[in-house]
This record gives structure tokens, sequence and C-alpha cells, in this order.
């Protein structure tokens, strides 16, 4: 399909509602001596244990695929400064939902978000738009461990943490792909999955992505920091607070216990009244994993973080300070060029999931939500294939054919959503 037809596809509105084959939602899980990965079958490397990595590797395994997850950080995080929440709304919760009825469990342990809550940081007054249906709030850190345990109980998922991809490479001889970790070792599989984020290794290193897309900046930046509740405040929602200046506003959403994660969400001109608040100056990722977006604090930035938020919005109560801030680098998205993008290589033995594939800016609170739905498009293609072949295991050419469809076809869906966050954020789209 070409991009066009699926661009209009995917600006028909909100999340596209489709469930995985319902045979496989009640499949049993399989064991490992059970699965089809026999002579023929793929063999798929994950590069990425974030929420698509994880989530793709449970639908392989819900549909017989073995998989294994290579992921860079030595552990999961711990909730820090440097975390952020997410909320997933219908998109995101359908597509966990289309994975297996169970998710319905992991959504419970998320925090209901039943409105928006519209402050004004001058007088304190509120008003409250509803989300229907509701979203549910993670950290970050909570929701990845959430889908840990989920995977844990797969016997076809092998995860592997302190895994670092470097490259992938495409051996015409063997027809196997050589995936090449950050130890010097190298392992092989017939399929690669890149979940591994904006600045995906995967997506940097095969011929057919490079230069295909480039990460592109927007005139915004967020500073990140953490607050206790104000006294009254619901936990049902996240509260934004704005003042009488255009070029910040404040985003609060609640964090386990009674504290608030702060985005103060700033137009890059605010540096020419503001010297000190400037989005940091770094190219390329500061550290290479999902923290990568964060700068080193600024010096004194806290206390002068309140200085601004009790001039600028006096009626927000920040108690007893703001804790652990810091300055992020220009916000930024992942822009593909051409008219005919796709997320699978040529050939199809690799496919592109999740930020790796769409990062976008959190403007619209949709990139975890997309990175979900993404996962559920490419084991929707992948067990279409299977059926197609009327086979219990999945061929290693199979799985090609679903990754090229999934590649062509899921562009029209998510980049409209990605253009969406980035104007939000002041890029203006060349016509
Ligand atoms: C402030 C903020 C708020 C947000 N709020 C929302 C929200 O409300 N709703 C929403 O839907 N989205 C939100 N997002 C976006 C969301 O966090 C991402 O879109 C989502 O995490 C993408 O998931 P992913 O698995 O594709 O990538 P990531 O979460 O980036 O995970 C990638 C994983 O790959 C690993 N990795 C990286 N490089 C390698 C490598 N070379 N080898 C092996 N492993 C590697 C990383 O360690 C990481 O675990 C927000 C983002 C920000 C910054």
């Amino acid at each position: 399909m070409s991009f066009r037809r699926g661009l209009k596809r995917g600006l028909s509105g909100g999340a596209v509602k489709r469930s995985l084959d319902p045979r496989l939602q009640q499949r049993p899980r399989a064991t490992a001596s059970s699965a089809g990965c026999g002579a023929g079958a793929a063999e798929v490397i994950i590069a990425g244990g974030g929420p698509a990595g994880l989530f793709s590797s449970f639908l392989l395994a819900r549909a017989g695929i073995k998989s294994t997850v290579l992921e860079k950080a030595e552990r999961t995080e711990d909730y820090s400064s440097r975390s952020y929440t997410i909320v997933l709304n219908e998109r995101g919760k359908g597509a966990l939902l289309s994975g297996s009825p169970l998710f319905s469990k992991l959504l419970e342990a998320g925090s209901e978000r039943r409105f928006v809550y519209m402050i004004d940081g001058r007088t304190g007054s509120e008003s409250k738009i509803p989300k229907n249906p509701p979203g549910v709030g993670f950290t970050r850190p909570q929701l990845v461990r959430l889908l840990e345990a989920e995977v844990e109980g797969e016997p076809l998922v092998k995860l592997s943490r302190g895994s670092g991809v470097t490259a992938v490479t495409e051996s015409a001889d063997t027809g196997f792909l050589r995936v090449h970790l950050d130890d010097g070792s190298e392992l092989k599989a017939t399929h690669v999955i890149g979940c591994d984020g904006k600045w995906s290794k995967v997506r940097q290193s095969l011929p057919s992505f490079r230069g295909a897309a480039e990460i592109t900046s927007v005139p915004s930046f967020g500073v990140h920091a953490t607050t206790d509740a104000p006294k009254g405040w619901s936990r049902d929602g996240t509260h934004v607070i704005k003042g009488s200046s255009d070029l910040f506003y404040v985003i609060a959403s609640p964090l386990p216990g009674d504290r608030r994660s702060l985005t103060i969400v700033c137009k890059e001109k605010i540096a020419q009244t503001h010297p000190w608040l400037r989005p940091a100056e770094v190219d390329g990722p500061a550290a290479e994993n999902w923290e990568g977006d964060c700068a080193e604090p600024e010096f004194k930035l806290l206390e002068r973080l309140e200085g601004l938020l009790r001039d600028e919005l006096p009626a927000f109560d920040i108690g007893a300070g703001l804790r652990g801030g810091h300055i992020n680098r220009r916000a930024s998205w992942l822009r593909w060029k051409g008219e005919e993008v796709t997320f699978s290589s040529e050939g199809g033995r690799v496919a592109l999931i999740g930020d790796a594939a769409h990062a976008m800016t959190a403007s619209v609170g949709e990139g975890c939500n997309c990175a979900l739905e993404s996962a559920a498009r490419l084991a929707e293609a992948v067990v279409a294939e299977m059926k197609a072949e009327a086979s219990e295991t999945c061929s290693a050419s199979a799985m090609s054919k679903a990754f090229v469809s999934y590649g062509l076809a899921r562009p029209g869906e998510v980049v409209p959503v990605q253009e969406t966050s980035a104007t939000r954020n002041g890029w203006k789209k060349e016509i």
C-alpha cells in the first residue's frame, strides 16, 4: 500500500480498533519444546526491552514464536526525577487487551486519569475537562516492570539484560542476520525487531533505513522536577497550570505516594528573558538508554525554578519546594523523508517498532500508546501470514512477508500522529 493511502486511513481518527485472532488470545502458553522453531522457522531477536520490545515478545510468544529480547540496561530503572509518567489511552489499552485479557490486571495497577484539571496559576481557579473514557497513568519504570512480569511467565521469551546491540548486518550467503553486541560478541537471527528507542542502532545500521529518517528538533523543551502534591489536589487526573506568560506552562502528574511529577513545558524563546533556562545543547544521545534526552542539572536550577513558579504562578503551592530538577534537550521526533515510508527493511528481515520507528514529541501523550499498537499490528501481520500458510509454526518466509506488510501499512496510521504532536510543539510542515 502506498504511504498516501495509508495516511488517509490513519487520519480517519483515533485508535483503530482491531483485535488479535481470538484463538490466539485463548491459546495456552506454549512451552519452548512445543514452539514453532524447527527447521526453516523464524528465529527472532528483539533489540530493546522497553514497552514496545517487551510487548512484542509477549505477542510473538502467544503466536508460538520464540524470541530473545536484548536490553542494554542492566536492570529496570527506579523512579527518579528523570522519569516521567505515561498515560495509556484507548489506543494503548486497546492494544494490550487485544494481546491478552490478562492485561486487564496490569491496567488495574495504574492510576485512573479521569480528568485534566486546568488551573489558573495566578488565582488558583480550576476547571476540569473529563477524559472519557479515562486514561491509566504509570511511571515509566512501573510500566516496564509490569510488562516484564508478564514476559517472565512466557517460556518462549528469553530476556537478556546488559546486552546492548551495536549494529545489525545482513549476510547474503547464510540468509541470517548478524546482531553485534557491545561486548564484541554476535548472535544470529532470521529476523530482528528494532525496539531500541529513538536513537535506534538497528535503524541506523541498515542501509534501507539510513538516511530515510532524521531526528528533527522543535522549538520547545521540557524541564522535569518533582514536588509534594498541593493540598486538595485529586489523584484522578493530570493538572495543567498556566499563568499569563505564553512562554511556559506546567503539567503535574500524580506519582505513587503523595508527590507530583512536574514537566515545565517551555518555548525556546523563554531563554531571552531567563537565560539560565535553555535547552541543553547535546548532539545525539547523552546516554544511550531511555534517559538519553536528559542533560545535567544547571547550577542553582531548583532555586531558580522555584522563583519562576512563585513569581508567575503564585497560586500553585509547591510546598517544601522542588526536587531533582533537570533541563531536557529540545524536544525532537523522528521524521521520515519521501513518499514511500516503510518500517521494514528491504526483503522484510528487520522491522522497527515504537520510538525506533516513530519517536514523537510528548505533547499529545501518544508515543507509548502508538508503540504498543505497533507491536499489536506486527503480531497481527505475523498471525495473518501463518494462517495463509495454514501452519502452526511461523516460517522465515511468512515472517518476512508479515514484516513487509506491517512496514508498509503502519506509517499511514502513525505518521499523522507524529506530525500532530510536533505541530503542537511549534513545528511547521513545509507545504
Ligand atoms: C516526558 C515524557 C512524557 C511522555 N508521556 C507519554 C504519555 O503520557 N503517553 C504515551 O503514550 N507516551 C508518552 N511518552 C513517550 C513514551 O515514553 C515512549 O514513546 C515509549 O517509551 C516508547 O517505547 P519504546 O519501547 O519504543 O522505546 P523506549 O521506551 O525508549 O525503550 C527502548 C529500550 O531499548 C533499550 N535500548 C536502547 N538502545 C539499545 C541498544 N542499542 N541495544 C539494546 N537495547 C537498547 C533502552 O534501554 C530501552 O529500555 C512520554 C515521553 C516523555 C519523554
